[in-house]
């Protein structure tokens, strides 16, 4: 059944919604107003290179009305204890989740894993590795940077980074603190943006290895935003072919015509519809990740009808979901 259209509330309503997958008012005019309900399932905290602890991410989204978060961090899991926490106090649904950098056909494609088990020894063996990559990734950009006489040290980026591997965002901060470019952009253009100055490739899965990994952990694989990097219908189509379960129609780079075609073909090929804003916090500027570089996701911008969450648990739900792909 499609939901039924959203009223303009204002900001204090909006927030009042929290479980309701739809919320009825009686207006003093006595008019019948239904309210959607909305989720945000791709977000980013200090876990990986977000600038919000886990919590904060989870308390922001529960102040702008959110009725259900999931946590997406970078190769990582390690923040999701903390933002559940935080969900629960806040009354919002929470689902695990986790973004790995993966490769088809030589190009990055990123895969979000929703509901996966995050003390899976498996998922947890792989995403080590990936971290441990990063690292030796992040000693390589800096190498790069000091021979091309950029005063970057190592510690200072990781202090910088808190608990988070090294990723080339908080590079790209640091030389921004260190007045060595104007902005995180120009930091990505001049330096460590791909095929720049001091970029270094990132060790990646193949995906159809990903989807494997988050089947066996008992999660959902999809592919994430689509819409960037340039993908192709054709591309697109072929990606398919591996055994994802949903694609990510609704992302803060995606354009409403994208949400409505990435949507169909979802529809069309009987996948799950996912998404979220890629909240990296006020950043001023973000990348994309896949070297693109555009202005930050705002979180509170994306909203996913809250139906597509309540899909996507069901399909959680099922014995059929999780652990049936084989790793390829
Ligand atoms: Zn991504
Ligand atoms: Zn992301």
């Amino acid at each position: 059944m499609a939901p039924p259209p959203s009223a303009v509330l204002s900001q204090d309503t909006i927030s009042a919604i929290h479980h309701t997958t739809i919320l009825q008012l009686v207006t003093n005019s006595r008019e019948l107003i239904t309210v959607s309900a909305y989720v945000d399932l791709h977000l980013h905290t200090s876990h990986s290179d977000g600038l919000d602890a886990p919590g904060t991410v989870v308390a922001q989204a529960a102040g702008l009305g959110f009725a259900a978060v999931a946590i997406t961090d970078h190769d990582t899991v390690s923040g999701l204890a903390e933002a559940e926490t935080a969900a629960r106090k806040h009354g919002l649904k929470f689902l695990h989740g986790t973004e790995i950098s993966s490769t088809f056909d030589g190009r990055e494609v990123h895969v979000v894993g929703l509901g996966v088990r995050p003390d899976d020894p498996a998922l947890l063996d792989v995403l080590k590795k990936l971290q441990e990559d990063r690292s030796v990734r992040a000693d390589e950009i800096i190498r790069r940077l000091n021979k091309l006489g950029v005063p970057i040290r190592r510690s200072e980026v990781q202090a910088r980074a808190g608990h988070a591997a090294i990723g080339r965002l908080h590079i790209a901060r640091e030389l921004r603190a260190l007045g060595i470019t104007n902005t995180v952009q120009k930091a990505f253009e001049k330096y460590v943006g791909r095929g720049r100055s001091a970029f270094v490739a990132k060790t990646s899965l193949p995906c159809g290895e990903t989807i494997g990994l988050i089947h066996a952990s008992g999660g959902l694989a999809f592919l994430a935003h689509p819409g960037i990097g340039a993908t192709t219908r054709n591309r697109l189509l072929r990606l398919l072919e591996l055994p994802f379960d949903g694609i990510e129609a609704y992302h803060s780079k995606h354009t409403a015509g994208q949400v409505a075609a990435f949507a169909q073909v979802a529809q069309e090929r009987g996948l799950l519809i996912s998404g979220g804003s890629d909240y990296h916090g006020h950043a001023g500027t973000s990348q994309t990740e896949l070297g693109e570089i555009t202005h930050a996701a705002e979180l509170g911008k994306v909203h996913v009808p809250y139906a597509h969450f309540e899909r996507i648990v069901e399909a959680l739900g099922k014995p059929a979901s999780g652990g049936q792909a084989a790793i390829e």
